[in-house]
């Protein structure tokens, strides 16, 4: 590693390429300062694995040096991974009292609630971590109190955005502290650390407050049973439904676990106060179909959510039909589209009416468009921009903004560590990164044996042999054969296998029938041959002797 006495330097972990998990480093001399530490969903590119975190190691190696880790929002991708990965790090955790309030609950199913230092910060506040003075300014999301960041040290400033966008009438929260944030940028900023989700999208933002009077007047003019699937944690659109529903004088119902975990979290901290208290869907069974609003889980197609069940009428308690309606007020998530369509089409089959943001004004990102990535260039006028949060094309469009505004961006990839102060802004060296797939309570590296194996008996079988030899090595019995996810026990290709590999066993030499290991490498090569080509695949392949 290069010079590290007071120098300032940045290092992505996670949250450049393709999926979004968030996991910012700073190093200040020798004190390192996280920033977020999210969840990725792998959708279709790695079946394997459903739920993916950043592979912490190279900050895991240095936890004594790790002064804290700050929490911008409460969305999945940026808190999902705290509770897994906690151990690790060990550090105190900041968080506003919203994120606090969702950290707690994950924190106390992992039985972790009582180790892990929470410091709850309010909205706007400042405080200090290690030699890193912070302040959060609050900024319009698509979840309550998400925060900018802005870093001072005596190497200079930085502003990380977190996720964002500009709205003058968000509904739930204030809006961008737009005023504090021209404040910010008059002290000099060497550089901006920002989203660039939805830097494509040309112009300024819409406002939830224009959703709000759509989905009113949509909902308003709906005859039947209605259901409205969004993101959980999107308190300000769950509050949109509701007061739609009330307007229109139907009851709102919360179907699907998360919406209901968000809901008391919300509520504990004093959002949804201007909406009467949700009906469980145990109790809606006393209000007429047509009278109420559901708000239900499911949006992205997850296959055990309310609304995928619904879709293929399993639900224990909801069923829809023929002149009811399902609005998707939400967006795909790249990676989820056929999900998302095969649950639609189920609903289409039923006779149910889908809309989607395609139909109707349904729908607003939660993330700032180019336009208003633009304005924050203006307000901040960093040195430096770092583009993150974002697939290569989002990351180099907003480069090129930018360049345009005459800032000079910085392209990183995870891993790269980048050295703000002293003299001129670069990489100086690469740090270990990657993913770790969470898979039951543990966490596998994408790239490790585990997965490897998991990867090829997805894709090509796996065949187990066993069999018992005496004590000079010589095959007692019939050796058995199993090929769950290749063959049937009972396939005529089964029966052929067993035998080839029967009569393999006998030719293997004598001298290898000694050797526990030469023995077994020789019979795996032997079962590989038995195999052949006829199924053209190369199933993972292990082999059992038993000594009697
Ligand atoms: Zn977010």
């Amino acid at each position: 590693m290069t010079d590290q006495n007071g120098d300032f330097a940045f290092l992505p972990l996670g949250g450049t390429g393709e999926i979004g998990m968030n996991l910012n480093l700073y190093r200040l001399g020798e004190t390192w300062l996280a920033i977020d530490c999210g969840i990725g969903f792998s959708g279709n590119d790695t079946p394997e694995a459903e739920i993916l975190v950043p592979d912490p190691t190279f900050i895991a190696e240095r936890r004594d040096q790790l002064a804290g880790l700050v929490i911008t929002h409460a969305h999945e991708d940026h808190i999902g991974a705290v509770a897994h990965l906690w151990p690790l790090l060990q550090c105190p955790v900041y968080v506003t009292p919203f994120a606090g309030a969702v950290l707690r609950r994950k924190l106390g199913e992992a039985r972790l609630l009582q180790e892990v230092p929470i410091h709850v910060i309010p909205c706007g506040g400042t405080f200090d971590v290690g030699p890193f003075n912070l302040e959060f300014i609050p900024v319009t999301h698509s979840v309550p109190e998400a925060q900018s960041v802005v870093l001072r040290t005596p190497a200079g400033i930085v502003v990380h955005t977190g996720d964002w966008k500009l709205d003058p009438d968000p509904l739930v929260g204030p809006p961008t502290d737009i005023k504090r944030l021209k404040e910010v940028g008059e002290e000099g900023v060497l550089a901006l650390v920002c989203d660039s989700t939805n830097v494509m999208k040309p112009g300024a933002s819409q406002s939830e407050s224009e959703v709000r009077r759509s989905m009113t007047d949509l909902i308003g003019s709906l005859k039947g049973r209605i259901a409205v699937t969004c993101f959980a944690s999107n308190v300000a659109r769950v509050e949109t439904i509701a007061m739609a529903a009330q307007a229109a004088g139907r009851t709102v119902v919360l179907v699907g676990r998360s919406l209901r975990n968000l809901d008391v979290a919300a509520r504990e901290c004093g959002y949804l106060s201007s909406v009467l208290p949700f009906l469980n869907e145990q109790d809606a069974n006393d209000v007429p179909d047509d009278q109420t609003v559901m708000i239900i889980t499911g949006s992205q197609g997850e296959p055990r959510s309310a609304l995928s069940r619904i879709s293929l009428d399993i639900h224990p308690n909801i069923s829809l039909g023929e002149g009811d309606t399902v609005i998707y007020s939400s967006r795909m998530i790249p990676g989820n589209e056929r999900a998302i369509m095969a649950v639609q089409d189920n609903l289409s089959r039923r006779g149910v009416r889908v809309i989607t943001d395609k139909d109707h004004f349904v729908h607003v990102s939660g993330h700032a468009t180019g336009g208003d990535v633009s304005t924050m260039y203006d307000l901040i006028k960093p040195q430096y921009a770092v583009p993150v949060h974002g697939e290569w094309r989002h990351l180099t469009a907003h480069a090129a903004l930018a360049q345009d505004k005459g800032i000079a961006p910085i392209l990183l990839e995870d891993g790269d560590i980048l050295r703000l102060a002293p003299g001129k802004a670069e990489v100086v060296d690469t740090a270990p990164s990657g993913r770790l797939a969470l898979d039951g309570g543990r966490l596998l590296p994408m790239n490790g044996g585990v997965l490897a194996a998991r990867r090829k008996m997805l894709f090509n079988g796996v065949v187990i042999a066993s069999f018992a030899v005496d004590d000079e090595g010589f095959v007692i019995g019939e050796p058995k054969l199993s090929a769950p996810g290749l063959l049937d026990p009972d396939d005529l290709e089964s029966v052929r296998v067993r035998e080839e590999f029967a009569n393999a066993l006998d030719v293997i030499p004598d001298e290898l029938r000694n050797d526990d290991q030469a023995f077994r490498d020789a019979a795996k090569t032997a079962l590989r041959r038995a195999l052949g080509r006829k199924l053209q695949k190369r199933p993972l392949v292990d082999v059992h002797v038993l000594r009697v």
